[in-house]
This record gives structure tokens, C-alpha cells and sequence, in this order.
């Protein structure tokens, strides 16, 4: 026998079923919610604000690096790394090659860091009527776990190349003096935040990344451009009226500290020498490439860093030829100055290195203090700065956070960052002399 329900118990069940569909779509909407702003809310790049439409056509590429992309998942191979596709090569082959550069560096920076094991990047390219080609990488990193992509990071970088020269150029080459101030103005004070640059047509568009790891851009105006941009890029560009220092780092390729140097050295389009010493090169090419790359100048340091003065002919030469052999198979050119070990030279030694011999004025001593702000203070109060050669090592920590403090300072105080040779040439108006031995330009 089936018990009939009351009337009463009917409403009741009604009431209840009301009640819990009410809950249900309460929750539908909150997940839908949710969806909604994993999928949209949470930074797509194109709806920042103060983007402009040059950077909304560029940056469209990072779109596909967002955190749910399962392309970054698919990337994954054995060696836990992998590249994505970047757009059609353009139509200068150096600029290909200098992409490849780029996009190797990196992923060999990010699998030294050890952290991050997946490597997604995107490549594009733009021209501008200045002569100058501009690369833009965006890329994304994250950790594999359990075959799932946890702790996604993105970034970018920006490089801008001289179409004629093919070398890669900095923002002293590309901008007037009053350019800082013009950035300052447009950008506000957090203008020192950016990542990246590139310049396309007259338009200059920086690129920040923000604390989680959202890319935004923001571009300079283009009508004021001639007041601020250099007509003619050609080549580097010192200014022999202004203040400048070389920067000179002994004893490397170094590790991460080489790389600490070369990060601030960049941030700060500044440049310096390295006098690399052959036994040292095995393993650690990619510095002298990216020395070459930044436009500093690549020195040779002997082969083991003997007292040369005591060697015999045939170790001077072997000492000689050696290095200059391995640094040439590094990165595609020999040095173009040379540095004996402690300094000791002779007339004969200085001839058989056919190179300028360079020594230097201000001695950090930042292998015997091993103090930051030791090394720091040796250069900022020296009396006479300007056409000085500051000997460092590019091989200890301390000088690499001392070159973190040093570089700021100089480019704050108006110094110019040069190579040896500029500094050389910049001070007489002629290019360094072989086994001519220069101590300073002051
Ligand atoms: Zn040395």
C-alpha cells in the first residue's frame, strides 16, 4: 500500500526542491563567475590599460602565453624544455640568427637557474625608418609537476639592431641627451621598471612586467620623436665631450656573476671590457658571445694567467696564440686588446702581443676585500673619474654586486660606460695603437 502524502507534506517537498535549485544556481553563477575571470579578468594583455595600438598588434602574440594554454603543457619534452614557433623569419638573415642567439641564451639562462624547466617563447620583429630593427621576445617558463604546468612566469626582452651594421645598439645610440627626461615624463617615476624596449616606425614602446607576471606596454608619443631620437643610427655613439669610464673585468668567463655584470651593464646600456683568460673559456662561451653581443669589447688575459715576464719565448707565445685561438672560437673574433697577467710587461712582450696593451689607473682591489661597497667606493670617489680604466674581476660575487651599485651611479652622474678602445679613440680621435701601452685617458 502507497502512503498518499498530505497536502502539508506536498508544500513541504516543493519547498525543500525550490530551496535547492535556488542553491544550485547560486553556485552555477559563483562558478561561472569564477570561469569567467580565470579565462578573462585576470590579465590579457590587450585590455591593459594605456596600451596603444602598435602594442596591442605586437604584444597580441603573448596572448597565447596565458596561464591555462595547454601549449605550454605540450611543450614539454624529455630534456623538460621546450621552444614554441615564432613568427615567419623576417627578411634579414642576421636578424634570424640573432633570434636564434637570443632564444638559445635564454633557455640556456633558464635551465641555469635550475628552476624553471619549461620554455615557451614567441619572436616579432619590427622595423623602424631609422635604420634600426627591433626584436621582441616574449616567453614563459614553469615548473612540471605530476604532468602539470605549475608557477607559470612570463617575461620579455627587447633587442634593436642597426640595419646597416647589424650590431645590436643601445639607447644612448638611438636617443638624445634630453631622453631620459622625456621617458621620466611619459612613463612617471616607475620608468626604470621596463624590461624592454623596441622602436617601430618613429614609435618607442616599453614593455613592463608587473608582480604577477602580466605584460604591459606603454609607448612614447611619435610626434616628438625628432626631439629626442638620433636622425642617424650608424655606430656606437660616445659623446668625447662628456664624461666616460671603462669598465674593465679580468679573469672571467665567470659564472653567475659574469652574468649579474652583463644584466646591469644592459639595463644601463653600458658597456665595459672583459679580458678573458683562456683556460677559463670551456664551457662558459656563451659570456664571451654575449660580451660581443652587448657591444663590449673582449680582451685576452694570457692562457693560465702566468708572470709573463718570466716566461720563456715559446710559453709567451703559446701563452698568446692559445687564447687568442679559443676566444675567436667562441664567439667568432679574436680580442682586440690584451691585458698581461699582474700587469707585467715588457717591450718584448708588448710587441708580441700585437694588440694595445692596457692597464689601468684605478685599482679596485675586489679580489682581496671581497667588499661590495669596498669595491663600490674605490670608483664613485675617485677625484678625477672621467677617461679612468677600473680594473675588476668578473669572477666574485662582491664585484659582481659592486658593478650593481657602480653602474647606476655612473649613468645617474652623467658618465658614459665605454670600452677601452672608445675610450682611446673618443679621448685622442684615433683608434688604439698596437703595443702602445695605455694606463688612462684622464
Ligand atoms: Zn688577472
Amino acid at each position: 500500500m502507497t502512503k498518499r502524502k498530505t497536502y502539508n507534506q506536498r508544500k513541504r517537498e516543493q519547498k525543500i526542491r525550490r530551496a535547492i535549485c535556488a542553491v544550485i544556481g547560486i553556485l552555477l553563477v559563483f562558478v561561472a563567475a569564477i570561469v569567467v575571470y580565470v579565462n578573462f579578468g585576470n590579465s590579457d594583455v590587450r585590455e591593459q590599460e594605456g596600451m596603444s595600438r602598435y602594442a596591442r598588434s605586437q604584444v597580441s602574440d603573448i596572448k597565447v602565453f596565458r596561464s591555462r594554454d595547454t601549449k605550454l603543457s605540450k611543450c614539454y619534452t624529455d630534456e623538460h624544455i621546450g621552444v614554441a614557433s615564432y613568427d615567419d623569419d623576417c627578411e634579414y638573415d642576421y636578424v634570424n640568427a640573432q633570434k636564434d642567439y637570443y632564444i638559445d641564451e635564454l633557455k640556456k639562462e633558464l635551465v641555469e637557474d635550475g628552476q624553471y624547466k619549461v620554455l615557451l617563447t614567441n619572436a616579432v620583429t619590427c622595423e623602424s625608418s631609422r635604420n634600426t630593427v627591433s626584436l621582441l621576445i616574449t616567453y614563459q617558463t614553469g615548473q612540471l609537476k605530476n604532468k602539470e604546468v605549475t608557477n607559470i612566469k612570463r617575461g620579455v626582452k627587447g633587442y634593436i639592431f642597426n640595419k646597416k651594421t647589424q650590431d645590436s645598439i643601445g639607447w644612448h645610440q638611438l636617443f638624445k641627451e634630453n631622453y631620459q627626461d622625456e621617458l621620466k615624463a611619459t612613463l612617471g617615476e616607475g620608468y626604470t621598471d621596463y624590461k624592454a624596449y623596441v622602436v617601430d616606425k618613429e614609435e618607442l614602446t616599453y614593455f613592463f612586467v608587473d608582480k604577477k607576471y602580466n605584460i604591459t606596454a606603454s609607448e612614447i608619443n611619435a610626434d616628438k620623436s625628432s626631439d629626442w631620437m638620433r636622425d642617424k643610427v650608424l655606430e656606437r655613439y660616445v659623446d668625447p665631450n662628456k664624461p666616460m669610464v671603462a669598465l674593465t673585468y679580468d679573469d672571467g668567463p665567470g659564472l653567475k656573476s659574469e652574468t649579474r655584470i652583463h644584466d646591469v651593464l644592459e639595463k644601463y646600456d653600458g658597456v665595459a671590457t672583459f679580458f678573458y683568460s683562456g683556460y677559463m673559456v670551456k664551457g662558459k662561451e656563451y659570456q664571451i658571445k654575449r660580451s660581443l653581443h652587448n657591444n663590449c669589447e673582449i680582451g685576452s688575459h694570457t692562457w693560465n694567467h702566468p708572470l709573463l715576464t718570466r716566461c720563456s719565448k715559446k710559453e709567451l707565445r703559446k701563452q698568446l696564440n692559445k687564447t687568442n685561438r679559443v676566444i675567436e672560437a667562441a664567439c667568432g673574433s679574436g680580442p682586440t686588446v690584451f691585458r698581461p697577467s699582474y700587469g707585467a710587461t715588457n717591450d718584448k712582450i708588448n710587441k708580441k702581443a700585437a694588440l694595445p696593451v692596457i692597464l689601468w689607473n684605478i685599482d679596485t682591489q675586489d679580489w682581496k676585500s671581497k667588499d661590495a661597497n669596498k669595491i663600490y667606493k674605490k670608483v664613485v670617489k675617485n677625484k678625477k673619474l672621467d677617461g679612468s680604466i677600473v680594473l675588476m674581476h668578473s669572477i666574485y660575487d662582491s664585484t659582481a654586486k659592486a658593478t650593481e651599485k657602480i653602474v647606476p651611479w655612473l649613468h645617474e652622474h652623467g658618465y658614459q660606460m665605454v670600452t677601452v678602445s672608445e675610450l682611446i679613440k673618443a679621448k685622442t680621435g684615433k683608434d688604439p695603437v698596437k703595443s702602445k701601452v695605455y694606463t688612462d685617458m684622464r
